[in-house]
């Protein structure tokens, strides 16, 4: 079968990023994607749809993380509101090695996740919760050496829904487009109260797509039992 998306873009592109991808991967991705925009003709997961876009705006995207921290083998991840998979799919697929947890309060685009896996032979933790609620479980409970979350809410609302997840020590990674000083000037409050630390803001521009920004937030102390709170309540008492 001829290949839906261009290969060797996608490995130059993730090159670029310091992320080297194998055949295996490449064919991995080319699975996805024709899946992906399969699935979309059924539910809506994106309106990205065409293949060079979905390389650079979903699958490269979501590998500039790798660029932005060292993630050890076999690492602990959760990927916090995945949708369709990003970044967690795609890391995942550019990491067989890693143990990752995909989270979504949407059970349809996780049946999506779970046929796009079948088909790719790779597996993931699936699990179908909303992240507040999750956050108060022991079983996902400060487990997580990282969580990473793209386009899910504003960083002070994603980090009490994503601090809680991480262990002491781990580290909680936010994507984001370029307007990202104002909304860490608002969470600034909310991740210190929450146990965590900003060790580290880059800044980068993505292929002609424009801007993104990843923001590195370490955890140094454990999370106060009382978040994350229900999300009509972070939405009326936001931590300020
Ligand atoms: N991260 C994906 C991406 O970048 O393409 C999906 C982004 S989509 C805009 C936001 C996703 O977060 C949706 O799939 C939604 O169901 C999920 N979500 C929103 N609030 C959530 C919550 N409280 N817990 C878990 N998932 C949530």
């Amino acid at each position: 079968m001829a290949d839906f998306i261009s290969k060797s873009l996608l490995k130059e592109k993730a090159d670029e990023f310091g992320v080297e991808l194998d055949e295996k991967a490449l064919d991995r991705f080319d699975i996805y994607a024709r899946l992906l925009v399969d699935w979309n003709e059924k539910i809506n997961l994106t309106a990205i749809t065409e293949p060079d876009e979905i390389v650079i705006k979903h699958f490269v995207d979501s590998l500039t993380l790798f660029s932005s921290i060292n993630i050890p083998k076999g690492a602990k991840v959760i990927d916090v509101g995945t949708g369709a998979g990003f970044p967690g799919v795609a890391m995942l697929i550019a990491r067989p090695d890693l143990d990752i947890t995909l989270m979504d309060s949407t059970n349809k685009k996780l049946n999506v996740i779970r046929d796009i896996l079948e088909n790719m032979d790779l597996e993931a933790n699936v699990v179908h919760k909303r992240a507040e609620e999750a956050g108060q479980s022991k079983d996902f409970r400060e487990q997580y050496d990282f969580a990473t979350a793209r386009a899910v809410s504003n960083l002070r609302d994603l980090s009490e829904f994503c601090l809680p997840f991480v262990k002491v020590g781990g580290t909680f990674i936010s994507m984001k487009s370029a307007k990202a000083d104002e909304e860490i000037e608002e969470a600034k409050k909310a991740i210190s109260v929450l146990g965590g630390k900003i060790r580290e803001k880059k800044t980068f521009s993505l292929d002609n797509a424009g801007e993104r920004t990843i923001i590195l937030i370490e955890k140094f102390s454990s999370t106060p039992g009382k978040y994350p709170r229900p999300s009509a309540k972070m939405v009326k008492n936001p931590i300020r």
